[in-house]
């Protein structure tokens, strides 16, 4: 991990390095992985790994408590001068551990009331929580959409899990852009800064891109982040070709007229801290919680 070259004064909304490329040469953000289990399946997700819709696939990451979550926010604040922004990406879904998750970010902004808060999320479970993201001035949220076309979902998710019940196929499909879009919706009336992360997968997203940007964009999202497919072996996606730079650079250019396009992002572990790109080592948890002891 490395501290940055200056620190912020006072944290304002702008300083979210990930949605404000402006801010990624000031400031930093660090992500508390305290929500291991997942209520979905995505096909190119490998449960060992991070949540690949916002994390690259990497090693297991540690899973703190929210106790262990907030003292590590302390160490973090003293090693990194200009941290800004305190996330939940993970490994799984925060809103499949949604009590952990609330209670961490309950917990870090009585001690740090200054930074500001972060969640991303697949959107299944976000509907449900809404007032209590804004109760907590949770500022910035990402939903992982990436398609409108409950037949696509339907390809790209194995099963959804509501409640008891498990979708498969259209069905869960229609339940889960249903959700994301009452998150979206619920998000916005209540003032949050909103990204989705879209996940560009030939032959299953990549036609579909345009749709997505468009209905986000009339729904008022303020950014979206287009990720390419990263194949991991043993999933069924693992098999796909990632998508070409000339597909990635053409998916966001039929995006960028409906809404502004992310490009800057990282994807970055679920236990990722300092600023964006760099490089801190897998231990980095373990290395300060240790220095705790
Ligand atoms: Fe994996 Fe994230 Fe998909 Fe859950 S939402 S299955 S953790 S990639
Ligand atoms: Fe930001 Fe992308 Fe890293 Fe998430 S994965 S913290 S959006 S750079």
């Amino acid at each position: 991990m490395s501290t940055a070259p200056m620190t912020p004064t006072r944290v304002t909304v702008n300083d979210h390095p990930c949605f404000d490329e402006a801010a990624r040469n000031r400031t930093a953000r660090v992500h508390l992985p305290v929500a291991p289990r997942c209520n979905v399946q995505c096909n190119y997700c490998n449960r060992k790994f991070d949540c690949v819709s916002e994390s690259r696939p990497g090693v297991s990451s540690t899973v703190l408590t929210p106790e262990e979550a907030a003292d590590y926010v302390d160490l973090v604040r003293k090693d990194v001068p200009n941290l800004a922004v305190v996330g939940i990406a993970g490994p799984g879904d925060p809103f499949a551990n949604a009590e952990k998750t609330l209670r961490t970010l309950r917990l870090v902004t009585q001690r740090h009331p200054d930074l500001l808060l972060c969640v991303s999320s697949n959107g299944l479970e976000l509907p449900h929580h809404l007032d209590e993201v804004a109760e907590l001035n949770i500022s910035h949220v990402t939903v992982t959409m990436s398609t409108v076309d409950p037949e696509v979902a339907g390809r790209i998710y194995r099963w959804v899990r509501d409640g008891r019940q498990v979708y498969r196929g259209v069905k869960a499909g229609e339940l889960l852009i249903e959700r994301q879009m009452e998150s979206i919706i619920g998000l916005k009336e209540r003032g949050m800064v909103v990204k989705i992360n879209t996940v560009l997968v030939p032959g299953v997203t990549l036609e579909g891109i345009a749709d997505v940007a468009r209905m986000a964009g009339d729904l008022g999202v303020d950014l979206m982040n287009c990720l390419p497919l990263y194949p991991v072996d043993g999933t069924p996606f693992g098999e796909l070709d990632a998508p070409t730079a000339a597909e990635i650079a053409q998916a966001r250019v039929s995006a960028q007229d409906y809404i502004p396009q992310m490009t800057h992002c990282q994807r970055c572990r679920a236990d990722a801290v300092g600023m964006l790109g760099d490089e801190h080592g897998e231990d980095a948890v373990a290395r300060l919680m240790a220095v705790k002891m």
